[in-house]
């Protein structure tokens, strides 16, 4: 055993370790976990990555749980094409102002350039639209729920980062179409809280639902509700996942003029729509919110691999004979567990120090590693090492797959709840200006008594940044901007109509909101 230790600690030091702090350098920490657990590798077109296997892997864990989900609710997955003409991506003007520095035109094919410059879609709303005023003609075509899963392309210009800002990125949109206002509503509830789903119950990562302000909501749409997401190490917001209500603004007659008829007096209804989307952003606010300075740390629903089974103690003493019975038995073991619905492996492999291969998983992020040994084999257990905690436990290997389906919903109940303690520990109550910049400062965000108004949203956002020093104007911004006006308000003392005051800008507050500097 302490040799094996040795091997770790140097293995660990000279070979794969992760080489920068996250506490001291964050963004380095972050690309640096994202190669070393071979999640990602950079591409050739700036702000554009390859999603390999192991990050690949969590986007259809979270694709199988969502398509369940949504097909409960009546939605159909469909594809419509990427292109967009330009015609009908400026027909919605809101829309279209929100979006247009991101977008980006073919212009050309070949050697000749085109009559009209084609859009690649930044989001489907003006792609689907018009079908949905060819598909929709009467009361039985509602409600209209198609979802797709595809790639959009948002030519920003703000510091790319692996899956939180990326110039294309993989996400579903779901477009619905209802008769009324209220089904509307509903549904952009029942959707937003699926996502929550996504972020608590597979990435253990929680989140803080709420609705946007005005300024901050989707470009064209009626509201945006909304789950904000918190990244300590930065102390910044970040928008995990958005439900739109589109309200009548797409479907009206200057827009894309959907509508039913009533039969009888033929008066025209203009449906009501939503629209909603969560990206590839949610794996990127995963590893940021649990990886550690050993690398990356994986909530056991979306690990790839939920358990690995290492042979240890072996030395150059040990007979072939011995490494072999060894090897059998790690091999039974994951063999057992996969029986039992447990994404294990054993690493077999030839030639590494049981050393090497600790830290290649734990960097990896593996939830559980289980070590057999010579000893281990005499006593027939098996010792767990948790990823998430380090903590180390012998396990009779006697119903074993159920004590590991226990301890892996153990992990990941534990992860949550750890990170969720950790938000709201971060999450300040301020109700006097003066405690604005010093809570930011501290790498907090803020709840604040709010007057909802725009012209205060950008005077809060100018005061608070102006203290800091200057930024390049690429990075995330140093002014706060509003994240969420939560929907659960029970956090915070009542708002006393006339009495509490907005801590921007003295007037009546309306509600506790959120705000803090962002991604
Ligand atoms: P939106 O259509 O703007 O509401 O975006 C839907 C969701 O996609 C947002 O809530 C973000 O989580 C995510 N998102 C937006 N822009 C990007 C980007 N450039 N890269 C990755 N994810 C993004």
């Amino acid at each position: 055993a302490p040799k094996e230790k040795e091997d770790a600690k140097i293995d660990g030091a000279v070979q794969i370790a992760i080489g920068v702090k996250k506490e001291v350098d964050f963004a380095s920490w972050y690309t640096n976990v994202l190669i070393k657990a071979d999640m990602l590798d950079y591409y050739s077109v700036s702000g554009c990555y390859i999603l390999k296997p192991w990050s690949y892997s969590i986007w259809e864990e979270i694709q199988t749980w969502f398509n369940k989900e949504i097909k409960k609710l009546g939605v159909q997955n469909s594809y419509f094409p990427m292109f967009i003409s330009q015609s009908v991506l400026e027909r919605e003007k809101e829309h279209i102002e929100g979006f247009s520095p991101e977008v980006a035109w073919v212009t050309r094919a070949g050697q000749s350039d085109l009559e009209e410059p084609i859009a690649i879609r930044p989001t489907s709303e003006t792609s689907m639209y018009p079908y949905y005023a060819k598909w929709i003609r009467s009361h039985r075509d509602l409600p209209l729920k198609l979802n797709q899963w595809n790639s959009v392309v948002r030519w920003e210009f703000k510091n790319p980062q692996p899956f939180l800002r990326t110039r294309e990125f993989l996400w579903q949109e779901g477009h619905t179409a209802f008769l009324t206002k209220e089904e509307a509503d509903v549904e952009v509830r029942q959707i937003l809280d699926l996502y929550r789903k996504v972020y608590e119950d597979l990435l253990a990562v929680p989140v803080i639902p709420g609705v946007k302000s005005e300024k901050e909501k989707f470009a064209g749409g009626l509201y945006t509700t909304t789950l904000e997401g918190f990244i300590s190490t930065s102390g910044r917001g970040i928008q995990a996942a958005t439900s739109h209500c589109l309200g009548q603004n797409f479907s009206r007659p200057e827009m894309f003029n959907i509508f039913v008829e009533d039969p009888q007096d033929h008066s025209k209804s203009y449906v009501w729509q939503n629209s909603w989307g969560l990206s590839t952003r949610a794996i990127g606010v995963m590893v940021m919110v649990h990886g550690d300075n050993q690398g990356l740390v994986l909530p056991p629903r979306v690990a790839s691999i939920q358990a690995v089974v290492v042979p240890c103690g072996i030395t150059a003493k040990t007979t072939e004979e011995q490494r072999t019975k060894i090897n059998e038995e790690c091999e039974a073991l994951a063999q057992k567990l996969r029986d039992a619905d447990i994404r294990a492996k054993a690493d077999l492999r030839e030639g590494y120090t049981p050393g090497y291969k600790f830290n290649d998983w734990e960097q990896k992020g593996v939830p559980l590693r289980l070590e057999i040994g010579p000893q281990d084999m005499k006593k027939n257990q098996t010792l767990a090492v948790r990823r998430d905690n380090g903590s180390k436990t012998p396990l009779p290997l006697g119903g074993i797959e159920s004590t590991i389906t226990e301890l892996l919903k153990t992990i990941q109940n534990d992860m949550f709840t750890t990170a969720r303690d950790n938000y709201w520990s971060h999450v300040k109550t301020i109700t006097q200006w003066e405690d604005v910049v010093p809570a930011l400062d501290s790498k907090n965000i803020i709840a604040i008594p709010w007057c909802e108004a725009e012209k205060c949203e950008d005077d809060i956002k100018d005061r608070s940044g102006r203290a800091a020093e200057p930024q390049d104007e690429r990075a995330p911004s140093a002014g706060a901007k509003s994240l969420c006006i939560p929907f659960d308000q029970s956090h915070w003392p009542a708002i006393e109509a006339g009495k509490t005051k907005c801590v921007g800008c003295g007037s009546d507050a309306k509600r506790w909101t959120l705000f803090g500097r962002s991604y």
